[in-house]
Protein backbone atom coordinates (compact mmCIF):
# COMPACT_ATOMS: atom_id res chain seq x y z
CA UNK A 1 0.00 0.00 0.00
CA UNK A 2 1.25 3.89 -1.11
CA UNK A 3 1.59 6.02 1.93
CA UNK A 4 -1.33 8.38 0.48
CA UNK A 5 -3.64 5.44 0.50
CA UNK A 6 -2.33 4.18 4.07
CA UNK A 7 -3.32 8.09 5.00
CA UNK A 8 -6.66 7.45 3.21
CA UNK A 9 -7.33 4.71 4.56
CA UNK A 10 -6.47 6.36 8.40
CA UNK A 11 -8.69 9.68 7.37
CA UNK A 12 -11.55 7.79 6.48
CA UNK A 13 -11.61 5.65 9.92
CA UNK A 14 -11.79 9.02 11.44
CA UNK A 15 -14.72 10.31 9.31
CA UNK A 16 -16.14 7.09 9.59
CA UNK A 17 -16.33 7.35 13.44
CA UNK A 18 -17.20 10.89 13.28
CA UNK A 19 -20.11 9.83 11.11
CA UNK A 20 -21.50 7.59 13.67
CA UNK A 21 -21.00 9.71 16.69
CA UNK A 22 -23.04 12.60 14.38
CA UNK A 23 -25.64 9.65 13.71
CA UNK A 24 -26.25 8.87 17.43
CA UNK A 25 -26.59 13.26 17.88
CA UNK A 26 -29.29 12.83 15.30
CA UNK A 27 -31.12 10.63 17.57
CA UNK A 28 -30.44 7.32 16.17
CA UNK A 29 -30.52 5.23 19.13
CA UNK A 30 -30.30 1.20 17.73
CA UNK A 31 -27.09 -0.13 18.77
CA UNK A 32 -27.26 -2.92 16.11
CA UNK A 33 -27.79 -0.37 13.23
CA UNK A 34 -25.01 1.94 14.31
CA UNK A 35 -22.78 -1.29 14.29
CA UNK A 36 -24.19 -2.09 10.77
CA UNK A 37 -22.98 1.47 9.47
CA UNK A 38 -19.93 1.20 11.51
CA UNK A 39 -19.11 -1.95 9.45
CA UNK A 40 -19.63 -0.75 6.18
CA UNK A 41 -16.99 1.34 4.51
CA UNK A 42 -19.39 3.89 2.55
CA UNK A 43 -15.80 5.29 1.09
CA UNK A 44 -15.42 2.35 -1.40
CA UNK A 45 -19.44 2.64 -2.25
CA UNK A 46 -18.98 6.59 -3.95
CA UNK A 47 -17.03 7.61 -7.03
CA UNK A 48 -13.26 7.64 -6.01
CA UNK A 49 -13.00 11.21 -6.63
CA UNK A 50 -15.68 11.55 -3.76
CA UNK A 51 -14.02 9.46 -1.30
CA UNK A 52 -13.36 12.28 1.08
CA UNK A 53 -16.67 13.08 1.18
CA UNK A 54 -17.92 10.10 1.84
CA UNK A 55 -18.58 10.18 5.25
CA UNK A 56 -19.82 13.40 5.27
CA UNK A 57 -24.28 12.94 5.98
CA UNK A 58 -25.18 13.65 2.62
CA UNK A 59 -26.27 12.25 -0.63
CA UNK A 60 -23.78 11.75 -3.24
CA UNK A 61 -23.92 11.07 -7.18
CA UNK A 62 -22.98 6.88 -7.57
CA UNK A 63 -23.67 7.46 -11.73
CA UNK A 64 -26.21 7.36 -14.06
CA UNK A 65 -28.26 9.98 -12.41
CA UNK A 66 -28.53 8.04 -9.09
CA UNK A 67 -27.28 8.78 -5.78
CA UNK A 68 -26.13 6.68 -2.92
CA UNK A 69 -28.52 7.93 0.16
CA UNK A 70 -27.56 9.95 3.17
CA UNK A 71 -26.43 8.33 6.16
CA UNK A 72 -28.84 9.22 8.00
CA UNK A 73 -31.78 8.22 6.21
CA UNK A 74 -30.46 4.71 5.83
CA UNK A 75 -30.27 4.40 9.68
CA UNK A 76 -33.16 5.66 10.69
CA UNK A 77 -35.00 3.45 7.80
CA UNK A 78 -33.24 0.65 9.42
CA UNK A 79 -34.30 1.90 12.83
CA UNK A 80 -38.18 2.22 12.05
CA UNK A 81 -38.09 -1.61 9.96
CA UNK A 82 -35.97 -3.17 13.09
CA UNK A 83 -38.43 -1.28 15.83
CA UNK A 84 -39.47 -4.01 18.25
CA UNK A 85 -39.07 -6.85 15.99
CA UNK A 86 -36.64 -9.64 16.50
CA UNK A 87 -34.77 -9.20 13.22
CA UNK A 88 -35.54 -8.31 9.76
CA UNK A 89 -36.26 -11.63 8.62
CA UNK A 90 -36.22 -12.18 4.92
CA UNK A 91 -35.46 -9.04 3.51
CA UNK A 92 -35.84 -7.50 -0.32
CA UNK A 93 -34.24 -4.21 -0.94
CA UNK A 94 -35.47 -2.32 -4.51
CA UNK A 95 -33.46 -0.08 -6.04
CA UNK A 96 -30.31 -1.37 -4.95
CA UNK A 97 -27.65 1.61 -6.55
CA UNK A 98 -23.92 1.27 -5.65
CA UNK A 99 -25.23 -1.57 -2.48
CA UNK A 100 -24.47 0.19 -0.04
CA UNK A 101 -27.55 -0.30 1.58
CA UNK A 102 -27.75 -3.84 0.66
CA UNK A 103 -24.29 -3.98 2.54
CA UNK A 104 -25.71 -2.27 5.19
CA UNK A 105 -28.81 -4.73 5.36
CA UNK A 106 -26.31 -7.80 5.36
CA UNK A 107 -24.75 -7.08 8.44
CA UNK A 108 -28.43 -7.39 10.25
CA UNK A 109 -29.99 -10.13 8.29
CA UNK A 110 -28.81 -13.16 6.42
CA UNK A 111 -31.02 -13.16 3.65
CA UNK A 112 -30.85 -10.24 1.72
CA UNK A 113 -32.72 -9.31 -1.91
CA UNK A 114 -31.48 -6.39 -3.88
CA UNK A 115 -32.98 -5.65 -7.02
CA UNK A 116 -31.68 -2.91 -9.83
CA UNK A 117 -33.52 -1.57 -13.12
CA UNK A 118 -30.16 -0.16 -14.29
CA UNK A 119 -27.47 -2.82 -15.40
CA UNK A 120 -24.50 -0.73 -15.43
CA UNK A 121 -25.36 -0.01 -11.57
CA UNK A 122 -25.84 -3.75 -10.84
CA UNK A 123 -22.45 -4.77 -12.49
CA UNK A 124 -21.32 -1.69 -9.90
CA UNK A 125 -22.94 -3.27 -6.90
CA UNK A 126 -21.67 -6.63 -7.21
CA UNK A 127 -18.10 -5.32 -7.86
CA UNK A 128 -18.42 -3.38 -4.50
CA UNK A 129 -20.12 -6.23 -2.42
CA UNK A 130 -17.18 -8.62 -3.52
CA UNK A 131 -14.32 -5.75 -2.93
CA UNK A 132 -15.56 -6.11 0.78
CA UNK A 133 -16.40 -9.64 0.71
CA UNK A 134 -19.93 -9.43 1.10
CA UNK A 135 -20.98 -12.31 -0.92
CA UNK A 136 -24.80 -13.32 0.48
CA UNK A 137 -26.45 -10.13 -0.83
CA UNK A 138 -28.73 -11.94 -4.24
CA UNK A 139 -28.47 -9.53 -6.73
CA UNK A 140 -31.13 -9.20 -9.25
CA UNK A 141 -31.68 -7.26 -12.58
CA UNK A 142 -35.20 -6.61 -12.73
CA UNK A 143 -37.93 -3.89 -12.18
CA UNK A 144 -38.43 -4.19 -8.61
CA UNK A 145 -41.58 -2.58 -8.86
CA UNK A 146 -43.02 -6.35 -9.39
CA UNK A 147 -41.09 -7.43 -6.59
CA UNK A 148 -39.21 -10.92 -6.64
CA UNK A 149 -42.13 -13.67 -6.66
CA UNK A 150 -40.19 -16.88 -6.69
CA UNK A 151 -38.40 -15.54 -2.88
CA UNK A 152 -41.69 -14.29 -1.57
CA UNK A 153 -43.12 -13.27 1.16
CA UNK A 154 -40.55 -10.80 2.78
CA UNK A 155 -40.39 -9.82 6.34
CA UNK A 156 -38.89 -6.69 5.45
CA UNK A 157 -39.19 -4.64 2.24
CA UNK A 158 -37.42 -1.62 1.89
CA UNK A 159 -37.60 0.75 -1.26
CA UNK A 160 -34.79 3.04 -1.85
CA UNK A 161 -36.73 5.50 -4.70
CA UNK A 162 -39.96 7.48 -4.54
CA UNK A 163 -43.23 5.41 -6.03
CA UNK A 164 -46.44 7.47 -6.67
CA UNK A 165 -48.56 4.85 -5.20
CA UNK A 166 -47.27 1.69 -3.29
CA UNK A 167 -47.24 -0.96 -6.38
CA UNK A 168 -49.41 -3.84 -5.82
CA UNK A 169 -47.08 -6.95 -6.10
CA UNK A 170 -44.95 -5.50 -3.14
CA UNK A 171 -48.17 -5.53 -0.94
CA UNK A 172 -48.53 -8.98 -2.14
CA UNK A 173 -45.22 -10.10 -1.53
CA UNK A 174 -44.80 -8.60 2.43
CA UNK A 175 -45.31 -11.59 4.56
CA UNK A 176 -47.76 -11.51 7.90
CA UNK A 177 -46.85 -9.43 10.56
CA UNK A 178 -43.87 -7.97 8.10
CA UNK A 179 -42.89 -4.57 7.47
CA UNK A 180 -42.61 -2.26 4.09
CA UNK A 181 -40.82 0.98 4.01
CA UNK A 182 -41.16 3.64 1.33
CA UNK A 183 -40.98 6.92 0.18
CA UNK A 184 -43.95 7.99 -1.37
CA UNK A 185 -45.20 10.81 -3.62
CA UNK A 186 -43.95 12.74 -6.59
CA UNK A 187 -43.14 16.57 -5.35
CA UNK A 188 -43.35 16.20 -2.00
CA UNK A 189 -42.04 12.94 -0.41
CA UNK A 190 -43.16 11.26 2.79
CA UNK A 191 -41.46 7.90 3.76
CA UNK A 192 -44.30 5.55 4.75
CA UNK A 193 -44.60 2.14 6.75
CA UNK A 194 -46.56 -0.11 5.90
CA UNK A 195 -47.36 -3.30 8.45
CA UNK A 196 -49.18 -5.92 7.50
CA UNK A 197 -51.61 -7.55 9.99
CA UNK A 198 -54.17 -10.26 9.98
CA UNK A 199 -56.82 -7.91 9.62
CA UNK A 200 -55.06 -5.63 6.73
CA UNK A 201 -52.06 -3.17 6.04
CA UNK A 202 -52.11 -0.82 8.40
CA UNK A 203 -50.16 2.84 6.32
CA UNK A 204 -48.08 5.31 9.14
CA UNK A 205 -46.94 8.34 7.52
CA UNK A 206 -43.47 9.40 8.52
CA UNK A 207 -40.65 11.87 7.60
CA UNK A 208 -40.20 14.54 4.92
CA UNK A 209 -37.80 12.97 2.63
CA UNK A 210 -35.86 13.11 -1.14
CA UNK A 211 -35.62 10.65 -2.55
CA UNK A 212 -35.21 9.80 -6.86
CA UNK A 213 -38.24 8.41 -8.59
CA UNK A 214 -39.34 4.83 -8.97
CA UNK A 215 -39.27 4.00 -12.49
CA UNK A 216 -40.75 1.38 -14.56
CA UNK A 217 -39.09 -1.34 -16.83
CA UNK A 218 -35.10 -2.18 -16.78
CA UNK A 219 -32.15 -1.25 -18.77
N1 LIG B 1 -29.75 1.94 -2.10
C1 LIG B 1 -28.81 2.57 -3.02
C2 LIG B 1 -29.26 3.94 -3.47
C3 LIG B 1 -30.23 3.81 -4.52
S1 LIG B 1 -30.77 5.22 -5.43
C4 LIG B 1 -27.44 2.67 -2.40
O1 LIG B 1 -27.28 2.39 -1.22
O2 LIG B 1 -26.50 3.02 -3.14
C5 LIG B 1 -32.22 4.45 -6.05
C6 LIG B 1 -31.96 3.32 -7.01
O3 LIG B 1 -33.23 2.79 -7.35
C7 LIG B 1 -31.29 3.72 -8.32
O4 LIG B 1 -30.14 2.96 -8.52
C8 LIG B 1 -32.36 3.42 -9.38
O5 LIG B 1 -31.83 2.97 -10.61
C9 LIG B 1 -33.15 2.32 -8.68
N2 LIG B 1 -34.51 2.12 -9.17
C10 LIG B 1 -35.44 3.03 -9.53
N3 LIG B 1 -36.58 2.42 -9.91
C11 LIG B 1 -36.37 1.07 -9.78
C12 LIG B 1 -37.15 -0.09 -10.03
N4 LIG B 1 -38.41 -0.01 -10.50
N5 LIG B 1 -36.60 -1.30 -9.79
C13 LIG B 1 -35.33 -1.42 -9.32
N6 LIG B 1 -34.54 -0.35 -9.08
C14 LIG B 1 -35.04 0.87 -9.31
Amino acid sequence: MTRAAAGLGMTSRRSHARMIERLREQGVRDEAVLAALAAVPRHLFVEEALASRAYEDTALPLGSGQTISQPFVVARMLEILREGRAGLGKTLEVGAGSGYQAAVLAQLTRDVYAVERIASLLTLAKLNLRAIRQFRVRLIHADGQLGVSEAAPFDTIVVAAAAQSVPPALLQQLALDGRMLLPLGSGDQRLTLIERRAEGYVETRLDDVRFVPLLSGFE
